[in-house]
C-alpha cells in the first residue's frame, strides 16, 4: 500500500513506517513506541521489521541496481541528488519538527545544524562525484607494442546504512548521499529512538525522481531485529555504521560472513588541551559547546579537559558560570540551549557515571543530578550539565564514553604531559587544542592520536575533508573523495593498443 508520509504521521495514534521500493509499508507485525524525550509523550508507534521485510528491502535495492539507476550517468545522478537537497529545504519545517520531537534537541541547534547539513550532504557529494578522476598508465608490452591501463570506479552494490540517534538526519544522509552519488543503492536502519526523518526522506526521494528501490528504510532495533537481519543479509555488499564501538564489534562479526567491507564511525572520549597562552574566553566558549551541545550527545564532544595550571582556576570558574547559564526548556522555544537526553534509559546510564564520580571523590563544580522541570516537561529525561575536578585519570569516568552533558577538568604543567594524557585512551576520534602559539598548535596537532584535531575551534567542518577516528573510534575515512574508497571499487582496464 502506498501512503504519503503526512498521512502516516497524522494518523491517530501516529504511525511510522518502513519505506521499501518507493512506497511506505505500514505495520504488519510488532509495533514499538517512539516517545518525545522532552515530555515523555508518545510521538508515534513504529513497526519493527521482521526478516521478511528486511529481505524485501534488500531485494528491492538489488533490483534497482540493474534498473534505470544503474544506467544513469554521474551527471544524472548528481542532478537528482541536488533535487533531494532542494526537497529537504522545501520541507524544512517538517524535518525540523520531526527531529525535535524524536530527539528533544533545541530548535536553536536542529535548525542551524541537523536539517541544513542533511540537505548539504547531498549537494556536497553531487559536487564530489563530478570532480573525481582516476589514474591511467601507458606501458610497453613484451612484443614491442604498447598498452593503456585505466581505472574506473564502480559502485559496490547494496549498502546497509546503520545510523544512531544523536544527529539522525545529518549522520544518515552523510552516508546515504555518497553511497547514492557513487551509484549504489541503500537500505537504511535508523535508530529505534529516531525513526521519523529517515522515513520522511522517502517521500522527498520520490518527488526528486530517485527510482524506486534506490533508497529503502527498515525500522527496528539492533540485535535479533532489523539491524542484525540487515547486516547479516547476504544481499548486502557493504556496511556503513555510526554508533557505539561495542555495536561496531558485533557488526564486524556479521560482516565477516561473506567478507563484506565496513566503514565505521564509532565512539570517543575526546580531550581538549587548553594552554595558558590561549584566548581564554574563546577556549571557554568552545569547550562549553564541545561538552554540552546536544546535551553532550555528540561523538566529537569533549569529556576530558586538560588545562595548563596558570589558568586552571580561571578556566574552571568561567566554564562553571557558562554551564550554569545554559537554559533547559521547551525545545521549540528559540531561547532554549539545552535539551534532554535521548531517553530515560540513557539518563539512567549517564546518572550512573554521575554517581560513580561522586563515589570516587570528585569535586562537583556544578550539576551532578536531574534537572528540575515543571509540566509538561516533568516526565522528560532532563539532566544537569555537570563539571568535575579531582578524579584520577584511571577513573572509569575519565576512561569510558559517557555521552552526556559532562566533563572532567584536570590541570597540567608541561605540553608533553597533556599530550600523553590525551593519548592515554582506547579511543582516538577528536581533540581540541586551544593555544595562540602557532608552533605549539601544529606540534600538538601532529602528536594527538585522533582522526580530527581542531585548533582554536570545535566542530568546524569542511565536508571535503577526511572524517573518521583512530584506534577504537573507527575504521576508514568518509568525506570528500575519501568515502569513494568505501562506496566504490576500482576496476583496472588494460587495453593492448
Ligand atoms: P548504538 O551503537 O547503540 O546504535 C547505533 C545503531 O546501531 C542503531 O540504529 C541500532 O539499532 C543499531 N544496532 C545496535 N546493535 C546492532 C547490531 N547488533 N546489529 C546491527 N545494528 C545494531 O549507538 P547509539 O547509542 O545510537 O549512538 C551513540 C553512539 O554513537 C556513541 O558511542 C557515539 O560516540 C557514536 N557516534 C559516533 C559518531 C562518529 O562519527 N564517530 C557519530 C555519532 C555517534
Amino acid at each position: 500500500m502506498s501512503t504519503p508520509a503526512h498521512q502516516i504521521i497524522t494518523a491517530s495514534p501516529p504511525q511510522a513506517a518502513h519505506f521499501i521500493d518507493g512506497r511506505y509499508v505500514c505495520a504488519t507485525g510488532a509495533l514499538f513506541e517512539n516517545r518525545n524525550p522532552a515530555t515523555g509523550a508518545l510521538v508515534s508507534l513504529v513497526p519493527e521489521a521482521d526478516e521478511s521485510q528486511v529481505d524485501d528491502a534488500v531485494r528491492a535495492a538489488r533490483r534497482a541496481l540493474s534498473g534505470p539507476w544503474g544506467r544513469m550517468s554521474e551527471q544524472e545522478r548528481a542532478a537528482l541528488l541536488r533535487k533531494v537537497a532542494d526537497g529537504i529545504m522545501r520541507r524544512f519545517d517538517d524535518f525540523l519538527r520531526a527531529e525535535i520531537l524524536d530527539t528533544g534537541k533545541p530548535k536553536s541547534l536542529a535548525a542551524h545544524l541537523d536539517i541544513p547539513r542533511g540537505a548539504a550532504n547531498f549537494n556536497v557529494f553531487a559536487d564530489q562525484i563530478m570532480a573525481v578522476a582516476t589514474e591511467s598508465f601507458r606501458m610497453a608490452t613484451p612484443n614491442g607494442g604498447q598498452a593503456l591501463n585505466y581505472a574506473i570506479r564502480v559502485p559496490r552494490g547494496v549498502i546497509a546504512v546503520i545510523s544512531p540517534w544523536n544527529l539522525p538526519l545529518l549522520l544518515m544522509t552523510w552516508k546515504v548521499a555518497p553511497a547514492l552519488a557513487c551509484g549504489n543503492t541503500v537500505v537504511v536502519k535508523p535508530s529505534e529512538e529516531t525513526p521519523t526523518t529517515a522515513m520522511l526522506l522517502g517521500e522527498v526521494m520520490n518527488e526528486a525522481g530517485i527510482p524506486p528501490g534506490v533508497y529503502n528504510v527498515v525500522q527496528g532495533f539492533g540485535p535479533s531485529s532489523a539491524g542484525e537481519f540487515l547486516t547479516r543479509h547476504p544481499g548486502v555488499n557493504g556496511i556503513t555504521f555510526t554508533g557505539e564501538t561495542r555495536t561496531g564489534t558485533a557488526i564486524m562479526k556479521a560482516a565477516a560472513e561473506g567478507v563484506r567491507p565496513v566503514s565505521f564511525e564509532l565512539g570517543g572520549k575526546n580531550a581538549a588541551l587548553v594552554f595558558a597562552d590561549c584566548d581564554l574566553e574563546a577556549a571557554v566558549q568552545g569547550t562549553l559547546r564541545s561538552a554540552f551541545a546536544n546535551c553532550g550527545q555528540v561523538c566529537l564532544g569533549t569529556e576530558r579537559v586538560y588545562v595548563q595550571r596558570p589558568i586552571f582556576e580561571a578556566f574552571v570558574a568561567r566554564l562553571k558560570r557558562a554551564a550554569e547559564g545554559l537554559k533547559c526548556g521547551d525545545p521549540f522555544d528559540a531561547s532554549t540551549t539545552l535539551g534532554p537526553l535521548i531517553s530515560q534509559e540513557h539518563r539512567r546510564k549517564v546518572l550512573s557515571y554521575y554517581e560513580r564520580a561522586r563515589a570516587e571523590g570528585a569535586e562537583i563544580v556544578t550539576g551532578g543530578g536531574i534537572a528540575d522541570m515543571s509540566s509538561p516537561f516533568a516526565s522528560g529525561s532532563w539532566i544537569e550539565p555537570t563539571i568535575w575536578t579531582g578524579l584520577p585519570e584511571e577513573s572509569v569516568v575519565n576512561r569510558e564514553e559517557i555521552f552526556g552533558p559532562c566533563c572532567h577538568i584536570r590541570p597540567f604543567d608541561e605540553e608533553d604531559e597533556a599530550v600523553a594524557a590525551a593519548n592515554d585512551s582506547p579511543y582516538g576520534l577528536a581533540a581540541a587544542i586551544w593555544t595562540q602559539d602557532v608552533r605549539r598548535a601544529h606540534r600538538v596537532a601532529s602528536r594527538v592520536e585522533v582522526g580530527i584535531a581542531w585548533v582554536n575551534s570545535w566542530f568546524l567542518r569542511d565536508l571535503r575533508t577526511p572524517f573518521g577516528g583512530s584506534k577504537q573510534s573507527g575504521i576508514g575515512r568518509e568525506g570528500g573523495v575519501h568515502g569513494l574508497e568505501f562506496y566504490t571499487e576500482l576496476r583496472n582496464v588494460c587495453v593492448q593498443l
